[in-house]
This record gives structure tokens, sequence and C-alpha cells, in this order.
């Protein structure tokens, strides 16, 4: 009779369990989920389970969370992924965009804006990348990697970023090759002479690590030609960054007459990737509304995040998703230039998705409707009457922004 008892007592607690047991730590219920690598984008509940994805389905019981979100009318994505970024924040004077007070320091601005993973891109060289790894990265609850530049000292400014005598190829891909978890390619930028040597010595250094190669192009009088660039120069996968910029020593890839250079467009076929890159000079409505009517999209949207960029026309990724929302580019080609696409760009194809087992970053965002204003890099406005917002941000299954107290509880509950 006691067995039974016990027997009957340990079936009841089993039970119990089994089917009351709350298996996952968040659920967000509701939402319009997109997840361009899978090819969904439709109304679903998503799971989430010590830091993974651990179910997609149109609908999952309330009762199998901890935490329930609800996101009705709004956007469900991966985490954004910023390919272009400066964030080598640190107190050297005058150091430009290394070690410096004009690169930010990532957690400040990343999640926020719902981005959970952070390229920075060309902040530290080989010389300076163990530096950049220990102050800045090991330190920061945003996932951070960095495009190397070739230039061994780093984004410093002026003359250091002209010395061709310190772009070497393999102490580049020596140090990329070292350090696989955190650095994801190669970086030229702000070259200014007439010579291809710098150009040549990052594309060396990306083919000796296999990594791509990201490209700020222009600066030379005369100009190199960009279509030499992207047609012999750079390999496909290779990333053109500044995308709608028109500055001195580089061709726009809209000409004169309003079109699409025709090398622009084989360029893209050939697969260079183009990336925003906004920055506080490289992007200009007169060259993004005629290519996207001509739908010259972008593969990338990506930041060029810093103390100018931010407070001037730029400010954060969902500013410039929202121009391109304005644009009438697609929410969901927006989604695939801030995730999927991002994480191909990179060959970090774990990110960007929300597959089951994968690493649970999330960010829900909030389309608002209105009479808003957006600025280039020229100052000249464009009105919109949509905007997008960070509504939540999950890094590696934990709430880490929240807008509005969508995963709280109310005070006096
Ligand atoms: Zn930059």
């Amino acid at each position: 009779m006691i067995c039974l008892t016990r027997l009957m007592t340990l079936l009841f607690l089993f039970s119990s369990l089994v089917f009351n047991a709350q298996e996952y730590d968040i659920l967000i219920k509701n939402g319009r989920l997109i997840d361009v690598k899978n090819g969904i984008d439709k109304v679903s509940d998503l799971a989430i389970k010590e830091g993974k994805i651990a179910e997609v389905a149109k609908s999952i019981s309330e009762k199998k969370a901890k935490k329930i979100i609800d996101a009705k009318g709004l956007l469900v994505s991966p985490g954004l992924i910023d390919i272009h970024s400066h964030n080598f924040h640190g107190t050297e004077h005058n150091a430009y965009l290394s070690n410096s007070f004009t690169a930010l320091p990532p957690d400040g601005f990343s999640f926020r804006s719902g981005v959970t993973t952070l390229v920075d891109c060309g902040g530290a060289g080989w010389r300076n990348f163990r530096q950049f790894k220990e102050n800045v990265i090991d330190q920061s609850k945003t996932r951070v990697l960095s495009f190397l530049n070739i230039v061994g000292s780093g984004m410093k400014g002026g003359a250091i970023e002209q010395n061709i005598a310190d772009m070497d190829s393999k102490l580049t891909a020596i140090v990329a090759k070292q350090f696989p978890n955190e650095i994801v390619g190669v970086k030229l930028a702000h070259y200014s002479g007439f010579d291809w040597t710098p150009t040549e010595r990052a594309a060396e250094a990306g083919r000796l690590a296999d990594k791509p190669v990201v490209i700020d192009f222009g600066g030379s009088q005369p100009e190199l030609s960009l279509e030499t660039l992207f047609m012999e120069k750079l390999r496909p996968g290779d990333i053109f960054t500044h995308a709608y910029a028109h500055v001195n020593g580089r061709t726009p890839i809209v000409n004169e007459n309003g079109k699409v250079e025709e090398f622009a467009w084989a360029a893209q076929k050939r697969g260079i990737i183009f990336d925003v890159g906004h920055g506080g000079g490289s992007f200009l409505f007169e060259q993004a509304v005629p290519a996207m009517k001509q739908g010259f999209i972008p593969n990338t949207i990506s930041t060029d995040l810093h103390t100018g960029s931010m407070n001037g026309g730029m400010k954060d990724i969902v500013n410039i998703m929202s121009k391109f929302l304005n644009m009438d580019m697609p929410v969901a080609d927006i989604i695939a230039a801030t995730t999927w696409n991002s994480a191909k760009a990179i060959k970090r194809e774990e990110l960007g998705h929300l597959s089951k087992g994968a690493v649970a970053d999330v960010t829900i965002l909030n389309i608002r409707e209105g009479d808003f204003g957006f600025i280039d890099t020229k100052g000249k406005r464009m009105d919109g009457n949509k905007k997008l917002e960070c509504e939540l941000t999950i890094r590696d299954g934990k709430v880490v922004y929240d807008l509005n107290g969508l995963a709280a509880v109310p005070w006096d509950e």
C-alpha cells in the first residue's frame, strides 16, 4: 500500500514536471517574423532557451515560457549586423578612429538601435589589434568583429594612412589568421595617391587570409578607375563601401545623366558587395534616390558609425533603414541587407538568421507612421512618412534593450 502511494506521488510529480514545465526562457508572440535565410516572412511565434533559438512556429503556448513578449504589430528580425562601424574607442589624442575618442564604445550605441554585431572597419591594424581586442572586444556585450586595416598602425589618419611601407600583406594575413573568431577581413581606406599598390596589398592580404576585403576608395587626382577596381582588382565577395557617395577623387555610381554606370551593374552581378557605409560624408540622396529608382539596391546597409556621423544625418542604423524604407525598398530586403546578407558578406553564416539552434540575437522593430525628415551628408533633407524604431533587443538570449517595457511586468502587479 505504501509503495503504491509513493508510486502515485512520483507519477504526479513527473507529470507536473512534464506538462507544466516552462521549457522556454522567452517567448515572442504575434510578431511579423522576417528570417530571410529561411524564407520566412509571416506572423509567427519565436521561443528562446539558454541563449539559443528553440522553436519558431505559427503558435507556441504561453504556458511553456517564463517570459512572454507580445510583438503584435511589430517586426521580429535576427539581431542586426552593422558591417561598417568604428568602435576602437580609447583615449589616444589625434588618433582619428584607432584607439580614439571619435570611435565609439560598442555597448553604448549598439543595442539601442537593434544591433547585436558590430564590425569595426579598419580601426586596428596588425600592430594594435591586440590592444583593440583586450580593451574593447573582450569588454563588450555586443559581438564585436574587425576588418583589419592594411596599414599596420590602423586608422590613425593623416600621413600614417598614406604610408605604403606600413602596408604589409603578409603580417596582416598572419594576424587575421591568428584571430579567426574576431577578424573577418581586411580594410583599405583613405589612401589618396595615384597608385594601385595599397589596393593590391589589401587584396593580397585578403587572398593570403582567405577573407574578404573592404575598400573605401578615392581621393587621388587624377582618379583611379572605379571600373578597374571593380572588374580587375577586387574579387567576387569583396566589399565596396560608401556606395552612394560622391566625393573628390572618386567616380560616383550614378553619372551626370542620372544613370547608374553600366560597370556598377556589371560589378554587382560579378559579386562585388555594395555597402552603404553612410558615415559623415558618404551618403547623398542625389545618388541613392535615382539608384534605388533604377533598382540598384545595396547588398548591405551599414552605418560607418563614429561621433561625427551619429550626430549628423546618419544617426544610427535604423535611421538609415528608414531612409531606404521611404525610398520604397521592401521591408524584407532592408532586413536582408542588415542581417543575412551582412552575415554572408563577412562569412559568418552562423549569424543573421533565426534557425533552431542559432544564437538568440533578436531585434524587434516598430514601423511608425507620421511626418519625418531624413538628412544626407550634404545636409539635404528627404521627407518621409515611415520610420523604423528599435523596440527591443535580445543578445545571446537576454533582453539588453527594451524601449517601452515590452518584456517588463507592470510596476503595481
Ligand atoms: Zn569608416
